[in-house]
């Protein structure tokens, strides 16, 4: 039985003091999910990860945006693993599309950052997503599979058990343009399969997320298909009350 997971992913956005003021407001929440066999996180700045670690709920998952695979040295402006585990913080997103559009985050970069994390008994919470034109040019399986295939290779069943998959098509991120309920299973499902070929029945247990302008409104929609297993939300998990309802709608 997967658990659900509700994941914030709050990009360039809030202060300090405002990422401390949401962590104090959450702490309720972060209760009832754990009551509701939910998992609910967020994926703040790297300013903001250790205030928001130290006043949010011990149950709330605090996530890095991203994360470099070396240990220490000569690149300025990254933050490695070590910094973030020594802040008790042990997820980090690999791979979101504004990563791999400005930042030049390739699969190949995407599997040394997630290898790194897996040795550091950290989770990787990997995304993968076409853009609108692969989309319009029906390449979707084709860029998704050859996503999942790279960002994971050398890798053994037991290694990649813990991670996460988000599915997020470019085209749905931040636009208010939904991918249907239809693809996101579907996808999410053909995701499941590529990781059945890999890593055999560990598949079954590895959660996959949709995310893309996920809302209040349609979270329940997206979290009934069978192989949606939560949801990776950017614009609505930055206001308390939005990400409350999101997590009252999926209850
Ligand atoms: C995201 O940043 O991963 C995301 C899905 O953003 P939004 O929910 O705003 O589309």
């Amino acid at each position: 039985m997967r658990r659900k997971l509700l994941v914030g992913n709050w990009k360039m956005n809030k202060l300090v003091s405002e990422a401390k003021e949401f962590a104090l407001a959450s702490r309720d929440l972060a209760k009832k999910a754990k009551e509701n066999n939910i998992d609910l996180g967020v994926c703040p700045t790297y300013l903001s990860l250790q205030t928001v670690k130290e006043n949010a709920s011990k149950d709330m998952i605090v996530g890095a945006q991203n994360v470099h695979f070396k240990e220490s040295g000569a690149f300025t402006g990254e933050i490695s693993i070590p910094m973030l585990k020594e802040l008790g913080i042990d997820w980090s997103l690999v791979g979101h599309s504004e990563r791999r559009t400005y930042d030049n985050e390739t699969d190949e970069k995407c599997n040394l950052k997630i290898k790194a994390l897996l040795q550091n008994q950290m989770v990787p919470l990997y995304c993968v997503g076409e853009t609108l034109n692969e989309f319009e040019a029906g390449q979707t399986k084709e860029v998704v599979g050859r996503q999942v295939r790279v960002g994971l290779k050398e890798l053994a069943a037991e290694d990649v058990k813990d991670i996460v998959i988000a599915y997020e098509p470019v085209w749905s991120i931040g636009t208010g343009k939904n991918a249907s309920t239809e693809i996101a299973q579907d996808i999410c499902k053909f995701i499941r399969d590529v990781l059945r070929e890999m890593f055999g029945d560990v598949a079954d247990g590895i959660r996959v997320l949709y995310g893309g302008s996920v809302k209040p409104e349609n979270v329940k929609a997206y979290l009934s298909c069978p192989d949606v297993d939560g949801a990776l939300v950017g614009g609505a998990s930055l206001k308390i009350d939005s990400y409350e309802a999101l997590l009252n709608n999926i209850l």
